[in-house]
């Protein structure tokens, strides 16, 4: 091979172009990817809800250590702690050792919940030899994309008496599962010409829970009065306790491996949990002498609003309590406080390259994405992280060796999208998106890079050092 001419060399230190992270990767470093994955299927599979998230994380954490914090509990230099907030949201967090009102506190702020089919208050019925739960859909869905496959039902109940009964069903191999049913395409020759948001619509996504009639001639709704017996005899459950239940209708899939090689990730639920799981282990697994928070945050699909949501101010008064049990001004703290907001963005789809500007679209395997603003229409909504922000966070990158890259949802005016970044960023804290490249985003099972899961903790981890 001749040398390269001195413009092939010049364009070379002068251009700028992303890298595919697996073909830039170390043999050590695709093994490091590789084995990453394996906790992190695991944590999918036990944690398909918010409340299974959080409970999840904090087995985690208190496995490396960890223990409880209450507001306004004392703490100093060195403490490992997890603070719960109504069993849906959790925040881990390392106490560090460096002055909080000249460092601030590094945050990696992401959400534990997902899109799904939510069952409504009053959801029992029974219609031409079939009993159903009718539903009401939370986040955004392609309503269509949830008929014809197997869901498992998971949530809480609050009994009459009080009590609660926690209810999971159509995981394990022996389970049942639950179905929204479709149309055959015999009959759905009208259906078929719809448009796709209204293929199905949201009165249509009944779930189907049963079949067997009771075996009592003078009963009215004897598959009904099945089911309840059912729910009776296994949770306590009389109809009336769906009043005060959360019970959600999620994908009975397992997190599996896509492709020959192995190099993708099949799963219900990657938004957002490929950016909490990370987040979470790079906080429990490493030191900083930073105060280090991991925010993993439920309602972020529905607007981030109420008491479990980031726009909540439970976040900002731990913060104030962990600055005061310090003797740090908090207003000074947030001022120097950083915060990643880590959360999933569109990968580049050659399928549906027509959505897309390929320029600074997020490609798949080519690391974690920063995304410098979100939001729509000329980016409205979103905080737009500044230039000096990024030029810290790109150094911070450089020295650690991250593979990451920048995105851009997609093409100008073709739709948009926004995160937790906005309400971080109102507190008065440098904010920037960071966060994996997902195929069908939102859909029962999309699909992640092992890479940029792995890129993801890596750039976690450099943001704390
Ligand atoms: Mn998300
Ligand atoms: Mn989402």
């Amino acid at each position: 091979m001749a040398d390269k001419s001195e413009g092939q060399a010049k364009f070379e230190s002068l251009s700028y172009e992303r890298k595919n992270y697996f073909e830039v990767a170390s043999k050590e470093e695709r093994e490091q990817m590789f084995a990453f994955a394996e906790g992190y299927k695991r944590f999918l599979d036990e944690a398909k809800t918010e409340r299974e998230a959080c409970a999840a994380a904090v087995e985690i954490a208190k496995a490396h250590g960890f223990t409880e914090y209450k507001l306004g509990d004392k703490v100093s230099a060195g403490d490992k702690k997890y603070f719960v907030n109504r069993g849906k949201s959790v925040v881990v967090f390392r106490v560090g050792s460096r002055n909080l009102e000249e460092d601030g506190f590094r945050i990696i702020a992401s959400h534990i919940d997902c899109p799904r089919v939510d069952i409504k208050q009053v959801p029992l019925y029974e219609d031409s030899g079939m009993c159903f739960l009718k539903t009401h859909y939370y986040g955004g869905i392609k309503k269509y994309q949830w008929t014809a496959i197997p869901l498992a039902l998971h949530g809480a109940v609050i009994l009459k008496d009080g009590r609660k009964v926690e209810l999971k069903v159509g995981e394990e191999e022996s389970d049942p599962v639950f179905y929204i049913n479709d149309l055959l395409p015999h009959l759905a020759q009208e259906q078929m010409t719809l448009n796709a948001a209204k293929v199905i619509e949201g009165e249509q996504l009944n779930v189907l829970v049963g079949g067997l009639p009771y075996a009592d001639k003078d009963v009215k709704d004897k598959i009904k009065l099945t089911v309840l017996s059912i729910l009776n005899e296994k949770y306590g459950m009389c109809e009336e306790d769906f009043l005060s239940a959360e019970i959600s209708a999620v994908p009975a899939f397992k997190a599996r491996d896509v492709g020959i090689d192995r190099a993708l990730i099949g799963a219900y639920g990657h938004d957002d949990r490929v950016c909490s799981y990370p987040a979470l282990m790079s906080v429990v697994e490493n030191e900083s002498e930073h105060t280090v928070l991991a925010m993993l945050v439920d309602k972020e699909e529905i607007g981030s609003e109420g008491t479990t949501g980031l726009q909540c101010e439970v976040y900002s008064d731990l913060m104030e309590e962990i600055a005061l049990s310090l003797g740090a001004n908090y207003r000074r703290v947030k001022a120097a406080s950083k915060c990643l907001s880590a959360d999933v963005t569109a990968a580049y789809d050659p399928n549906f390259a027509g959505v897309y500007e390929k320029r600074n679209a997020a490609m798949l395997s080519s690391g974690a994405a920063i995304c410098k603003f979100t939001g729509s229409r000329g980016k409205s909504g979103s905080n737009d992280a500044s230039a000096e922000f990024l030029g810290e966070v790109r150094q911070m990158f450089e020295r650690e060796g991250v593979v990451w890259q920048t995105a851009e949802l997609g093409k100008v005016d073709i739709g948009g999208g926004g995160t937790v970044a906005v309400y971080v960023a109102n507190m008065n804290i440098d904010t920037v998106d960071i966060g994996v490249p997902v195929i069908s985003m939102h859909a029962p099972y999309e699909v992640i890079s092992k890479a940029d899961l792995y890129s993801n903790y890596r750039a976690f981890i450099a943001f704390m050092k």
